[in-house]
């Protein structure tokens, strides 16, 4: 392949997430600026193979900045795992003369184009789009926050009857692997307790505070629980503090998908529109398989390879704050 890219393809793969549309825009105005042609992919991976791509141009993002979802679609895709799905990915490409490529979506879809470009020499350039944050080398995804916004808006709804009632609560957020989503909307709704992926729970300590609270009468207690904490989630955890304190009443609200949908927040079209400016602009000026993060409001590309490696950290002060405000 040719080095100058001239003609760039665009899909969205993996888990959806509300901001995506936003960076499509920002991907093929910014591309049809520069000169470049711009090519639609539709369901991720899955199209490519496929080859179910279509021309795009302004007017194809026109009116969607503001909705979630993306218009491209999106597919978790088996065949792009073997090196004959990539090849075919690859013959499509060629025959359409698409010399770039640009791949919003998680770390999952970000392995899966450094081994394509490695491959077939295809230059990638990756843009964060998932609601749960858990990207090494940025300080925003495209997603999380609109996602952590519709938890808060939910867990309040929910304190109100809690607090009428005098109930405990557990409340399930999104995150298999990662506790961003749990940690913030927890944060920011008060909650007594927040259990995340990425620390082990300690039982006793919240048993013994419960019974605490027991004794003084006050049982308001609500809990956030990411969906891939160590006890699987909120109808474990029930389970286990059910075990422990069969007299309590303990009710249940898992939120789902509802975190997923929606019109993206400022914020997320905003950092939506600059990753995909920045995409493009690497593309053109040769930065190729590149991974577009924000740090300190800066932007910031690093190889791909590198931005696949590692996963951001949980800092262990927010862990401090949720126990020292929850007192
Ligand atoms: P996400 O991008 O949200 O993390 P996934 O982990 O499901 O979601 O990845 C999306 C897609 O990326 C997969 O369905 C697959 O097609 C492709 N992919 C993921 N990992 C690899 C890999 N190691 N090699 C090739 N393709 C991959």
């Amino acid at each position: 392949m040719e080095n100058k890219v001239s003609k760039i393809g665009i899909l969205t793969s993996g888990g959806d997430a509300p901001g995506m549309n936003a960076a499509i825009r920002a991907v093929v105005r910014t591309a049809i600026y520069n000169g470049l042609e711009v090519n639609g992919i539709l369901r991720g991976y899955q199209g490519l193979i496929e080859d179910d791509i279509y021309w795009m141009e302004s007017r194809s993002v026109a009116n969607i900045i503001q909705r979630g979802g993306t218009i491209l679609k999106t597919a978790r895709c088996k065949e792009f795992y073997e090196y004959e799905g990539r090849k075919k990915a690859y013959e499509n490409l060629k025959k359409r003369g698409i010399n770039g490529l640009v791949v919003i979506g998680g770390d999952g879809s970000f392995r899966g184009a450094v081994q394509f470009s490695k491959e077939f020499n295809i230059p990638c350039v990756g843009l964060a789009g998932t609601i749960d944050k858990d990207i090494y080398g940025t300080d925003f995804t495209i997603g999380f926050d609109t996602a952590v916004n519709t938890a808060v808006q939910a867990i309040d709804k929910i304190r109100d009857t809690m607090e009428a009632h005098d109930r405990i609560f557990i409340i399930e957020v999104m995150g298999r692997d990662a506790g961003y989503i749990a940690l913030h909307s927890g944060i920011a709704t008060g909650a007594e307790n927040i259990l995340i992926p990425e620390r082990k729970t300690d039982i006793e300590d919240m048993v013994h505070s419960l019974q605490e609270k027991e004794r003084r009468k006050k049982l308001v207690n609500l809990i956030v629980v990411a969906e891939g904490d160590n006890f699987g989630g909120a109808e474990e955890l029930h389970k286990v503090l059910k075990e422990r304190m069969p007299q309590l009443e303990i009710r249940i609200c898992i939120l789902g998908h509802i975190q997923r949908g929606g019109s993206p927040t400022c914020l997320d079209r905003l950092i939506a529109s600059r990753m995909g400016y920045h995409a493009v602009e690497c593309l053109v000026q040769g930065q190729h398989n590149v991974f577009i993060g924000i740090l300190n409001n800066q932007m910031n590309y690093i190889p791909l390879s590198e931005a696949v490696k590692s996963k951001g950290h949980i800092n262990e002060e927010w862990m401090k704050i949720v126990k020292i405000l929850a007192s």
